[in-house]
């Protein structure tokens, strides 16, 4: 899905107590930049996504709020969503609501840690492991509103990379979504979705037949890296996507390996299990 590029800074409503704010942080990996999304709260704004370290966002989330911020959630510890989460609790004297777990990515002190089917306010936190291990999602169940972090992107897949991520849990967390029949996906990236069930389930299957043309090229014979994402992604042109094509079948590699149907030779090639 697209949409155009926002205006900065702009708070827009896109569902009943929940407002977007985007932030100027726009790339090839963050599509038109991170959605930063307030909701109302009995306690004061809940806000999901801090977003990057830019001191207008946090000028923009402060003026929308008018600072009465209950909470701040993070999604997950990618900086493009919590380096503005110290700056904001400064600024708002709100408590930051992040995993226990060792941050993925840029510090962030956490004053709760966030456990799955745990509350606030009206949001219940659903660890939803895989794009990253320490990565939550927030679903508001009186709706059916899935704040969907970048566990699912509307604008494009994820990216799952090995040690910060895992792929046999992004597949897992995929699956538990597919499930629970979410009614509308708010994403950190890219427009609002209804109904998200069919493109959820277009995502698994993404990953299932990636991971049977994987099994199919090696079929012909032991191959690396290069030639893998040569084979598998022959399209890809950009150099950041070449990247993150490769961290993804890197991802897929290592799911491969521990489900034994690869193993690894002395060049760092992968071969099929026979
Ligand atoms: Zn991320």
């Amino acid at each position: 899905m697209a949409e155009p590029v926002p205006e900065y800074g702009r708070v827009e409503v896109c569902a009943e107590g929940v407002q977007r704010v985007v932030a100027d942080n726009p790339g090839i990996m963050t599509y038109h930049g991170t959605n930063t999304y307030l909701v109302e709260a009995e306690g004061g704004t809940i806000v999901i996504d801090p977003g990057p370290d830019l001191p207008a966002h946090v000028d923009a989330i402060m003026a929308a709020t008018g600072g009465r911020i209950g909470a701040i959630l993070v999604s997950h510890g990618h900086g493009d969503h919590v380096g503005a989460a110290n700056a904001l609790r400064e600024a708002s004297d709100a408590p930051i609501h992040a995993s226990p777990l060792p941050p993925v990515g840029s510090a962030v002190n956490a004053d709760v840690s966030l456990e799955n089917g745990g509350r606030i306010g009206d949001l219940i936190a659903v660890a939803t492991p895989g794009h990253t291990r320490d990565h939550f999602c927030f679903m508001r169940p009186s709706d059916g509103i899935f704040f969907s972090g970048d566990h699912i992107m509307t604008w494009s897949s994820s990216i799952v990379s090995p040690t910060q991520g895992n792929m046999a849990d992004y597949m897992q967390s995929l699956r538990e979504t597919i499930a629970r029949d979410d009614q509308v996906l708010l994403p950190a990236h890219g427009p609002v979705m209804q109904g998200p069930k069919t493109y959820c389930a277009a995502l698994l299957d993404l990953r299932i037949r990636r991971e049977n043309a994987i099994l199919e090229a090696l079929a012909s014979g032991p191959k690396d890296l290069v030639g893998l994402v040569q084979r598998i992604y022959p399209h890809q042109t950009h150099e950041k996507s070449i990247w993150a094509a490769g961290q993804n079948l890197m991802a897929h590699m290592e799911k491969l390996l521990s489900d034994g149907r690869v193993v690894t030779d002395e060049d760092d090639a992968w071969r099929l299990v026979e």
